[in-house]
């Protein structure tokens, strides 16, 4: 457990419809489910229990971690459908298909 609730509000607010949600106290982010809301925390939290056994770099989500991990371990799971190039991240995917885009 790394203590994310701390220092954090959770305040229960009832829409039109009736549903309550957990409502952020940091953004306008609310959700039904309070683990949504859990999960959602962990991005304003300073806490980055998430480390790179590479290069030491420290993250506070485990799919950032994840997809960081890519640029050393040489996985490129994002593949251009044009010229079958692949990509290590999905921003590198997207500027690439635009390079396709200016082509006529
Ligand atoms: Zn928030
Ligand atoms: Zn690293
Ligand atoms: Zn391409």
């Amino acid at each position: 457990m790394i203590g994310i609730e701390e220092g954090y509000t959770i305040s229960l607010r009832s829409n039109d419809n009736g549903i309550s949600h957990y409502c952020c106290s940091h953004c306008s982010y609310s959700t039904p489910y309070k683990g949504n809301l859990k999960s959602h925390l962990v991005t304003h939290s300073t806490v980055r229990p998430y480390v790179c056994e590479v290069c030491n770099k420290t993250f506070n989500q485990k799919g950032t971690l994840k997809r960081h991990f890519r640029l050393h371990s040489g996985e490129r799971p994002y593949k251009c459908g044009v010229c079958q190039r692949t990509f290590a991240q999905s921003y590198a995917l997207t500027y690439h298909k635009k390079a396709h885009s200016h082509m006529t």
